[in-house]
């Protein structure tokens, strides 16, 4: 089974992706994820990727469906992933499609996550990720436990570089102009689930399993 997680920046793909993910048995693959940790581990690909989004643009396409192609290519994806992150426009959607026809699969279920843009501008600005386990808080509406530390793994929190005000706009930007047409590509292609992405995150997450229990992709 294979499921994308469609949101703007901020819209809680990740935090979503990651519960879906573990509730289906499914491999999480978050392209973002992957570009930071080639970042961290000073690969070319790390290197490559870093000019992009420290501007808040895309990576090129070539690159970037590689990476996912060869990820989603790995034993833990076998019965399937959740996409988080990918695709992020057209070209990549169909260079998917593709890609998956090529060996009998498709994309099963599309969840587009819904929030506000003004909703979006205060989670993205109050943000901080665990280091260790990219677990997600917000300093005002989901703040740790204990200053600075992640309460699951006591990891160090920080702010991605690209959460800067500046940074946060051209990905607000990106996002309306070259991803959000993929939520039309997808429902006429009859697999869009659509979810409101704002209250609590059980909230949302008890919503989207209620969406896939509909489309009947979760056996009751
Ligand atoms: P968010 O969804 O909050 O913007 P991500 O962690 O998913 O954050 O992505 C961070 C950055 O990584 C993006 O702004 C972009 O530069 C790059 N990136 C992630 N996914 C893709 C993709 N599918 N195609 C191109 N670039 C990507
Ligand atoms: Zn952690």
């Amino acid at each position: 089974m294979y499921i994308i997680l469609l949101g703007a920046p901020g819209a809680g793909k990740g935090t979503q992706a990651t519960a879906i993910a573990q509730k289906l048995n499914l491999a999480h693959i978050a392209s973002g994820d992957l570009f930071r940790q080639a970042l961290e581990q000073g690969t070319g690909l790390g290197r490559q990727a870093r000019v992009y989004m420290e501007k808040g643009e895309l990576v090129p396409d070539e690159v970037t469906t590689q990476m996912i192609l060869e990820r989603m290519s790995a034993p833990d994806s076998e019965k399937g992933a959740v996409l988080d992150g990918f695709p992020r426009n057209l070209e990549q959607a169909k260079a998917l499609d593709k890609a998956l026809a090529g060996q009998s699969r498709a994309i099963d279920r599309i969840i587009a996550i819904s929030v506000s843009e003004e909703e979006l501008r205060k989670r993205l600005g109050g943000r901080r990720v665990c280091r260790q386990c990219q677990t997600v808080y917000n300093i005002v509406e989901s703040p740790p436990e204990v200053g600075g530390k992640c309460d699951k793994c006591g990891g160090e929190l920080y702010q991605r570089p690209d959460d800067t005000a500046e940074t946060v706009k051209k990905r607000l930007e990106v996002y309306f102009e070259q991803t959000a047409p993929l939520i039309d590509y997808y429902r006429q292609k009859g697999k869009l689930i659509e979810v409101g992405g704002e209250g609590t995150i059980d909230e949302v997450t008890r919503r989207t399993v209620a969406a896939l229990n509909e489309g009947e992709l979760i056996a009751r």
